[in-house]
């Protein structure tokens, strides 16, 4: 597997596979490690945990240089995505053993009670787009509640996948308690259908998630999906045009535009969008993208050459299918994987930047004639990731969110995580949460125990 810094095109490093032999070596380690883990007690766990979140805070800056060699995320992003990591790990630490206390529920027995036991090694199949935060907000829980972690990362992030494993080491953990496997995705059918896993949890495009719920599936092994995204943002006609242009520019840019919860649909009423128009481009025209090691690029290049080249073909796709190019769309000359910031205007069902996901820095705007008509635009998608309203009325804005066939709404602000919320979508974008409370019962066994 090639890491390749997507700035310069020059590769980083080379890392061998592991063999078959190598693979059920790991995985038997993590059965074993299991077997000690479970044992051990919420205190122990969380200050092992704590440990985690220390030495994150200390690596921060070396752990975001390496991500922006191997997949462009700018330094001061980087550095965040680092400390929101960290933030997790501190929130499960001090809150886990909360989450899954025995709790008794009076019946007609003497004694009874649900209790929350650890499943057993869990399989991560995780991205390169957040290549610490994908994996944190699953570990984190994950590990606390007695389960240990096998992480398959995407083959252009090893160097991050080693650096996750180093740190849990680092941290005290039980050596098999995280383990980073270093296979490629043909290679997971037979990780998933192993005797040792127990349960698979997959960030990452639709597709993936299609063949590894299908795979888990006919082992009948839990899994969580986390998958594809194409979020609309619904202007409505009482919106506070600026604040919401701002906060429309904001969340398509997040990571370069490669995040499954960046604005990608502007649904905007027919009386503001010329003016909603006009001042995004302006305000896309300002975006500085570069070396994600400099401090003056506001974005970086796009993770790989062939995911540029694809964003490329979406777009003059759409453009063949009748949207309209307002500013960007060609691709610039030199080394990286650059893609410019992109406006597509006069898009509809149909058109590919409405049907499919766009994984870049491309707005695509569409018009909505009234409020119904922005709700069946918005929901007229096979993802169901997030939403955000922008309207000054506040009941409005409930009465929409309602309607609205996605796993999260955010009104008047753009879609985020917050380890406090539970995340996840509906519809093509997956099913599970993470996060919360929601986030930690996903991988345990919800015992019922009965005396009579
Ligand atoms: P991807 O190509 O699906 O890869 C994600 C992970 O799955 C990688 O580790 C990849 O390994 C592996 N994989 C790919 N195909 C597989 C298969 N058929 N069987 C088993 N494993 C497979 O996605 P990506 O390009 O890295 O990430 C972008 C996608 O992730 C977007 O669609 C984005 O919206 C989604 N995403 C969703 C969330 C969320 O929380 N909902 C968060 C972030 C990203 P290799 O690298 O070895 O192929």
């Amino acid at each position: 597997m090639k890491s390749i810094n997507p700035h310069s095109g020059r590769l980083i490093r080379s890392y061998d596979t592991q063999d078959d032999t190598q693979i059920d070596r790991q995985l038997a380690m993590a059965a074993a490690a299991f077997d000690d883990w479970r044992r051990s007690g919420f205190a122990d766990r969380a200050s092992l945990m704590k440990r985690a979140s220390g030495i994150l805070r200390e690596r921060r800056q070396q752990l975001a240089e390496l991500m922006a060699d191997e997949m462009g995320k700018v330094v001061r992003d980087g550095i965040a995505e680092i400390e929101k990591c960290a933030g997790c790990c501190d929130y499960y630490a001090d809150n886990a053993e909360r989450f899954l206390t025995r709790q008794t529920i009076p019946t007609d027995a003497e004694d009874s009670y649900i209790a929350f036991d650890p499943l057993g090694p869990v399989l991560a199949i995780m991205p390169w787009n957040f290549p610490f935060w994908q994996v944190f907000r699953f570990a984190a829980p994950a590990l606390m509640a007695g389960n240990v972690g096998v992480l398959k990362h995407a083959s252009n992030v090893t160097g991050c996948s080693l650096a996750i494993q180093d740190i849990f080491r680092a941290a005290g953990f039980p050596q098999h308690a995280f383990s980073s496997l270093l296979i490629e995705s043909a290679n997971v059918e037979r990780v998933i259908r192993h005797p040792a896993i127990k349960a698979v949890t997959l960030t990452g495009s639709t597709p993936a998630g299609r063949s590894v719920a299908s795979i888990a599936g006919a082992e009948l092994k839990k899994t969580v999906l986390e998958l594809g995204g194409s979020d609309a943002y619904l202007v409505l006609d009482d919106a506070d045009l600026d604040a919401a242009v701002d906060l429309c520019v904001k969340s398509r840019l997040i990571n370069g535009g490669q995040s499954c919860i960046a604005a990608k649909r502007f649904i905007v009423d027919k009386k503001l969008r010329p003016q909603f128009e006009r001042a995004y481009v302006e305000r896309f025209a300002r975006i500085r993208h570069g070396d994600p090691r400099d401090d003056s690029s506001d974005i970086g290049p796009m993770a790989r050459i062939d995911l540029r080249d694809q964003i490329h073909q979406q777009v003059e796709q759409s453009l063949r299918e009748g949207a309209s190019l307002l500013m960007g769309g060609k691709v610039p000359a030199g080394e990286g994987a650059y893609y410019p910031p992109t406006v597509l205007g006069n898009v509809k069902p149909g058109v590919v930047a409405f049907d499919e996901e766009i994984f870049g820095p491309v707005a695509a705007i569409i018009e909505a004639d009234d409020e119904d008509h922005a709700i069946e635009l918005a929901n007229q998608s096979p993802f169901g990731l997030g939403a955000a309203l922008f309207t000054r009325d506040k009941a409005r804005a409930d009465r929409i969110a309602r309607r609205i066939e996605a796993g999260s709404v955010f009104i008047n602000a753009f879609v985020k995580s917050d380890v406090r919320l539970p995340f996840g979508g509906v519809k093509q974008s997956g099913y599970g949460r993470e996060l919360s409370w929601f986030g930690i019962q996903e991988f345990v066994n919800v015992k019922t125990v009965y005396h009579a």
